[in-house]
């Protein structure tokens, strides 16, 4: 039998092995992809640190695939083998449930995949998905350069367009970082006066570049203030994963404003009186859908939005991983499956 190549995390804890096993046979409505890049997200951390309860091990991590198309189980349709095909967090929906009838298939009541947690993922030279799981990818975007698209990307693509915030409105991104660097450009490219919010002096110069018109050094002024002071923020994407600066930046939120808390950071003290005094609030914001993925993609296309990679060959997955962890890497990780 066919054989395909996998990093697998065994035990909760790691490490990332090597490991050959047999090729995956799509199952019914399911399509099997040969795996080009996957993106190394802070989320895999959730796997291989064996935070969820109820993840079975061994498993395969990763959520930020593009491939191609290699095999169609029963049932599928719309799809051809050889087809460009991304995979994000989303794994999948029923069609029929309450919630995807009411066009919240995000949170299916049927099917509760996510591809690395659930299911095998795409640290692995193959992988399979189900077919309403995956997103159409356009054949000019360079698979390594764009797989953090399919979850940092359209994250943030999403995040920032269901904001209500228009073109011209002040929008801050708070966090130069992985999901950060994206952010601004999304921003910026729908058309918004983009704020990039960080730590120090370093990253403004990058900011700037990606297309921010204002910078704040969160470390040197309080961001609240600072936003307050511009006629506050329509919008906030607050990309960080720390609790405390995020809640520091809530108030700068102006009337009617909303914060997209789309950085995991568990509980967050917020003051109920600022928000009712504006209107503002506070939302928390699911990466997206297949059909999002692919909105995501095509605009960054358009619109030139890049993500900035450091490349790993997969047998590097395990190194590859704890760059991404250390918050040093400028700015996502990617395996590469050929190298
Ligand atoms: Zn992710
Ligand atoms: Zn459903």
């Amino acid at each position: 039998m066919a054989k395909m190549r996998a990093m697998v995390v065994r035990k909760p804890g790691g490490p990332i092995e090597a490991e050959e096993r047999d090729l995956p046979v799509p199952g019914h409505d399911e399509i099997r992809i040969r795996v080009q890049a996957c993106g190394v997200c802070h989320s895999d951390s959730l796997t291989i640190e064996g935070h969820l309860p109820g993840i079975k091990y061994p498993r395969i991590p990763g959520h930020e695939v593009i491939g191609v198309v290699d095999a169609l189980g029963a049932g599928v349709r719309g799809w051809s083998k050889g087809a460009r095909a991304g995979v994000g967090w989303f794994g999948g929906s029923c069609g029929y449930c309450r919630n995807c009838r009411r066009d919240s298939a995000f949170a299916c009541e049927n099917v509760h995949d996510v591809s690395g947690l659930t299911r095998d993922g795409g640290y692995a030279t193959h992988m399979t998905a189900h077919v309403s799981a995956v997103a159409h990818v356009p054949e000019n975007l360079d698979a390594v350069q764009s797989a953090p698209l399919l979850c940092a990307g359209v994250t943030t693509f999403n995040a920032l367009r269901h904001t209500g915030a228009g073109a011209g409105d002040l929008v801050a991104v708070h966090g130069v970082g992985g999901l950060g660097h994206l952010g601004i450009q999304f921003a910026a490219r729908q058309g918004f006066r983009t704020v990039a919010v960080n730590r120090g002096r370093d990253k403004e110069e990058l900011a700037r570049k990606l297309g921010a018109s204002d910078y704040i050094d969160s470390a040197a002024e309080d961001p609240a203030k600072a936003l307050t002071a511009m006629g506050g923020a329509k919008a906030i994407l607050a990309t960080v994963t720390d609790g405390q600066a995020m809640q520091a930046i809530a108030g700068g939120l102006g009337p009617s404003g909303v914060m997209m808390v789309i950085g995991a950071v568990g509980p967050l003290t917020i003051d109920s009186f600022d928000l009712l005094q504006k209107c503002a609030a506070i939302k928390g914001w699911y990466s997206g859908i297949a059909r999002d993925s692919e909105d995501t993609l095509r605009f960054s296309l358009l619109n030139k939005v890049a993500s900035m990679n450091e490349v790993y060959p997969i047998e590097k997955a395990q190194e590859a991983y704890q760059r991404m962890m250390s918050g040093k890497a400028r700015f996502r990780v990617v395996l590469k499956m050929d190298a």
